[in-house]
């Protein structure tokens, strides 16, 4: 029995004169991802992607996995190919289905014909199929409201597949239709979710992750590219820049009033992550931030911050609450790294009291203590590059 995954487009299906470069791009992404699982033939036709294993080396289970994490798509099955005849169809699906027929009580058969040549028409193929699998299965009923198990049979140009249930795909639309964005990535919980929510839009990402050491240790860089790595089976293969961020740091603190420290250390950090941005195609900024998490995320602060960078800064957790961001990090499987006990440079030199209502005036006397153009320079010097998702971490 031949065996394919059977993959049904998502959104792209609505892109009117933009769907041949959206289904390009799917097509793409699935030819990388799904050769970590072996050799398979992708092809596209009447809205279904099929990919199609070329040797028995073909991991399908993995190539499952890969398809469940790939954007653009609204749900995918492992599917049976059947000569184009009713008597191979019965067979095929009694045959292909044994398993799930005889672990249920009841079953519906569903016939899908995109080729309307095709001798019989859908209820005939119901009916034929369903009449032979009674035959085969006779402890099975049929249930056409609520079955146990659903056959569907699709009789296609070349072939006829034969599957059970499908299962949803990740939804979205596939990375690179909707431009670069660089992240600005900690070890916490929110920017992980804040990357693949962005990546689910479509957008390819740069990771940019700010590193205090010795205040911050090597370990908690590692987690933060443990974080990436679970993140790119989604969002695919990224770049992560590591900025040294310590003399920032020690500066900011030494010269600045305690109160804005946060602050100020993060328009650095907006700064720096631009031109980070714009060296790799970038056009916008992300970040994990949520009105009123912490104090330097109240509109007054964020205010201050977005100010000294001139790029569109994306915040796709900005209205959500922390359960509902755990949530998500659950499902995308970030959370019980995230909650691991590392430092962040975020949480060195930490003011007792920040303010939560900066004033962008103060802020700017305050910075100009600093040579801003040299701490940012000498940081943007000595950037560290490590790849995710190339499978060498
Ligand atoms: P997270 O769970 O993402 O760490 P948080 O709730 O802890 O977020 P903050 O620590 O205030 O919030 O950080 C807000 C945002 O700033 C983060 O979501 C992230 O986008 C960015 N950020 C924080 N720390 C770093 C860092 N070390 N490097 C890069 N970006 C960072
Ligand atoms: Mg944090």
């Amino acid at each position: 029995m031949e065996e394919i995954i059977l993959i049904k487009l998502g959104e792209i299906v609505l892109k009117g004169l933009n769907r041949r470069s959206f289904e390009d791009t799917l097509i793409k992404n699935l030819r990388n991802r799904l050769s970590k699982a072996g050799k398979f033939n992708i092809k596209i036709a009447q809205s279904t992607i099929t990919a199609e294993p070329q040797d028995a080396e073909c991991d399908m289970e993995l190539a499952c996995e890969i398809v469940g994490k790939t954007f653009g798509i609204a749900a995918y099955s492992r599917a049976c190919k059947a000569e184009k005849n009713i008597g191979d169809i019965q067979r095929t699906a009694a045959e292909y289905l044994a398993q799930e027929l005889e672990d249920a009580e009841s079953f519906k058969v569903e016939a899908k014909r995109s080729d309307k040549k095709f001798e019989l028409k859908s209820p005939q193929i119901c009916e034929l199929t369903g009449g032979y699998i009674l035959e085969k299965y006779p402890h099975l009923r049929v249930d056409v409201r609520k079955p146990d198990i659903t056959v569907t049979v699709e009789v296609r140009d070349f072939c006829a597949y034969i599957r059970g249930e499908a299962i949803k795909g990740a939804g979205g639309i596939p990375v690179g239709t909707g431009g670069k964005a660089a992240i600005l990535i900690s070890g916490g919980i929110d920017s992980p979710v804040a990357a693949y929510t962005m990546a689910k839009r479509g957008v390819e990402l740069t990771a940019v992750h700010f590193a205090s050491p010795p205040y911050t240790s090597q370990r908690a860089e590692e987690k933060v590219c443990r974080l990436l790595e679970i993140v790119s089976g989604y969002a695919g293969r990224m770049n992560m820049y590591t900025v040294p961020f310590t003399e920032i740091q020690e500066q900011i603190k030494e010269k600045c009033p305690e109160e804005l420290f946060t602050i100020i250390m993060r328009r650095f950090m907006m700064r720096i992550s631009e031109r980070i941005a714009r060296e790799n195609d970038c056009s916008a900024l992300i970040t994990g931030e949520s009105l009123g998490q912490v104090a330097s995320q109240t509109i007054k602060a964020i205010g201050c911050t977005d100010i000294v960078c001139d790029m569109p800064v994306f915040r796709p957790l900005i209205g959500m609450d922390k359960d509902e961001i755990v949530v998500i990090s659950r499902k995308i499987g970030t959370f019980e790294t995230s909650i691991e006990p590392y430092e962040d440079c975020c949480t060195v030199f930490t003011p007792k009291h920040p303010r939560t209502k900066p004033v962008l005036k103060y802020v700017e006397q305050a910075e100009n203590e600093l040579d801003c153009e040299a701490l940012t320079e000498r940081a943007l010097e000595n950037l560290k590059l490590t790849r995710i998702g190339f499978g060498e971490n």
